[in-house]
C-alpha cells in the first residue's frame, strides 16, 4: 500500500507538490477555498483577461517548463512580445527606459552623472561584510552607489516583493545576486564574464516571460484536473495532531504531510504540535497588496505602451509601486482596440493605500496615472484584487529563521513545509521547492 499523504493548500506549490509525488503516494490535497490556485487566479470579463496576482514566469529557470512539458501542455504556453522586454522607471517626472546594456546605461539620464560614474566604480567597492546578512538597500548602496539603490534597485524589490529594501534581506530574496558577487567578486565583472560565455547576457531579468492562452490560471486548471480525485476543496485545516506515529487531519491519519498554505496559516495548524514552531512561522510578515485592472480605449493615451509597464521608486513620493501593461505583453489580454493596465498598490511601503476601498483605489490610480503616464481618460472597466496577506517577506535574518525552522521540523519525520514564504517567490521558485519537497519525502 503506497503512503497516505496530506498536501494542505491547492496554490501553484501544493498542486505541484501532490502532481509529483502522484506515483509514489497516496495524496489528499485540502483547500479552505472554493477553487484551487490560491494567488494564481484569471478572471475574464468583457473580452479582458486580468490576472490577480502573477502574469506569468521566466524561461530563464527551468522548473515552470519542465512542469508544464511533463504535464503535456506545451501548447498552451503563451510567450510574451518582444517589446515587453522594455521595462520604465519613473523618475524625477516622467519614465525613463530601464537599460539593459552598459552604453545604454552611460547613455540614460535616469541616474545623474555622479551617480553613472558610482556605478562605473562598482569593481572597486568594498566586499561584502563578513557573516552579515544585508539588507538589499544595504548591498545596493555598498556596490552601486545610494542613487543606483534609490532608482534601480529599491523598485526592483517593491516590483517582485512588494517590499521595503531596507529590510529584505539580500542573501533571501536575491541569492543569485549575492552568488555573483561572491564567485566574480562584484556585479560588473560578473556581467563582463558571464557576457563572455553568453553574448546575450544583460543587465535585464534572463529569459522570456511567459505565461498561457487563457491567464496562469490554466496552469492551475490542467494541474487540477489531473489531481481532481484528490483535492478536498471548501475544507479549512485547523489543527494537525500527531498521534502513535502519524499525524491527524480532519479526522484522518496520514504519514506525511505537506503544508503548502502560507507560514501565517501553517503557524496556526501546528502551535498545538509545537508552540515554538508556530511562533517561528509568524515571524514571516507578508505585505498587503491591491492590484487595480483598468481597461482603456487603445486611443486614450499620450504615449505608446511599447513594454512591459514601469516601476516607481519609493522616493518619488507617489501612491502606486508600479504599472504593469498587461495587454502589450500578451496578446489577447484586451479586446481589439482596447488596452489593459495593472496597477500595483500598497506593499510593505503604503500598506495602508491597499486596504481603501475600491472605489478610493480606483480613484487614487487614476490621478497617479494622470501623473505618471499622462493618462486623463475614464477606464471602461475597473476591477480591483486585493490580498491582506499578499506577498511573503523574507527580511533580514531570514535565513536564520529557515535554518530554526529546519533545526524543528527534524523532530517531526514526515512533516513538510512548502509554499513561497521560505526558499523564493516566484512561480519558478515554487515549482522547484514542489519537485524537491516530493523528492525528498519518496526519493523521487
Ligand atoms: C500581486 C502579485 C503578483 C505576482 N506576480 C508574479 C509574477 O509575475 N511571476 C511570478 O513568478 N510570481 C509572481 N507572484 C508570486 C506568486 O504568484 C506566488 O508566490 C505563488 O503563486 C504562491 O503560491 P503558493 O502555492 O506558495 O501560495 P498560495 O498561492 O498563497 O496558495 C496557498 C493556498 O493555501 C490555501 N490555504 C490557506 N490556509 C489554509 C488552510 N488552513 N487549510 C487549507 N488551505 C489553506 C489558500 O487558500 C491557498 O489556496 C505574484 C504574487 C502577487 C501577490
Amino acid at each position: 500500500m503506497k503512503p497516505k499523504v496530506a498536501i494542505i493548500g491547492a496554490g501553484i506549490s501544493g498542486l505541484t507538490t501532490a502532481y509529483y509525488m502522484r506515483d509514489a503516494a497516496d495524496c489528499v490535497i485540502f483547500e479552505s477555498q472554493d477553487e484551487p490556485g490560491g494567488t494564481m487566479r484569471s478572471s475574464r470579463e468583457q473580452g479582458y483577461v486580468m490576472e490577480w496576482g502573477p502574469n506569468g514566469f521566466l524561461t530563464n529557470k527551468p522548473y515552470t517548463l519542465e512542469l508544464v512539458r511533463d504535464l503535456g501542455c506545451e501548447e498552451r504556453l503563451l510567450r510574451s512580445s518582444d517589446s515587453a522586454r522594455k521595462r520604465y522607471v519613473f523618475s524625477a517626472g516622467r519614465l525613463h527606459r530601464l537599460p539593459e546594456k552598459p552604453l545604454e546605461f552611460f547613455l540614460s539620464d535616469l541616474l545623474s552623472l555622479p551617480g553613472r560614474l558610482r556605478v562605473l566604480a562598482e569593481p572597486f567597492a568594498p566586499a561584502a561584510p563578513p557573516g552579515r546578512d544585508e539588507s538589499v538597500a544595504e548591498f545596493a548602496s555598498r556596490r552601486l552607489g545610494k542613487e543606483a539603490m534609490q532608482k534601480l534597485i529599491e523598485p526592483m524589490a517593491a516590483g517582485v516583493f512588494a517590499g521595503n529594501a531596507d529590510e529584505l534581506s539580500l542573501q533571501s530574496c536575491f541569492p543569485r545576486i549575492r552568488e555573483l558577487e561572491t564567485l566574480y567578486g562584484g556585479l560588473v565583472k560578473a556581467l563582463f564574464a558571464l557576457r563572455k560565455k553568453k553574448p546575450e547576457v544583460s543587465a535585464a531579468p534572463g529569459g522570456a516571460l511567459t505565461s498561457f492562452d487563457t491567464g496562469v490560471q490554466a496552469l492551475i486548471e490542467v494541474l487540477a484536473a489531473r489531481l481532481s480525485g484528490n483535492l478536498r476543496l471548501n475544507t479549512r485545516v485547523e489543527t494537525i495532531e500527531r498521534r502513535e506515529g502519524r499525524y491527524a487531519i480532519q479526522g484522518e491519519a496520514f504519514d506525511s504531510v505537506v503544508v503548502a498554505a502560507p507560514a501565517h496559516a501553517a503557524g496556526r495548524m501546528l502551535r498545538g504540535l509545537d508552540a515554538g514552531l508556530a511562533e517561528d512561522l509568524d515571524r514571516i510578515p507578508y505585505a498587503p497588496i491591491a492590484v487595480v485592472a483598468l481597461g482603456f480605449d487603445a486611443n486614450a493615451f499620450q504615449r505608446p505602451l511599447d513594454g512591459f509597464g514601469f516601476l516607481v521608486p519609493r522616493q518619488e513620493g507617489r501612491r502606486i509601486l508600479g504599472a504593469l501593461w498587461d495587454s502589450s505583453v500578451f496578446p489577447g489580454r484586451s479586446p481589439q482596440g482596447k488596452a489593459l493596465i495593472r496597477v500595483m498598490v500598497g506593499g510593505a511601503r503604503q500598506p495602508e493605500l491597499a486596504r481603501l476601498r475600491e472605489k478610493e483605489l480606483v480613484a487614487l490610480v487614476r490621478e497617479e496615472l494622470k501623473i505618471t503616464m499622462g493618462l486623463s481618460a475614464e477606464p471602461e472597466l475597473s476591477r480591483v484584487f486585493f490580498q491582506e496577506r499578499g506577498i511573503p517577506q523574507y527580511l533580514v535574518g531570514h535565513s536564520r529563521l529557515l535554518e530554526r525552522l529546519e533545526k524543528r521540523l527534524a523532530a517531526y519525520p514526515g512533516l513538510r513545509l512548502n509554499s513561497n514564504a521560505y526558499r523564493g517567490v516566484s512561480l519558478n521558485d515554487c515549482c522547484r521547492e514542489s519537485q524537491l519537497t516530493a523528492r525528498r519525502l519518496f526519493s523521487i
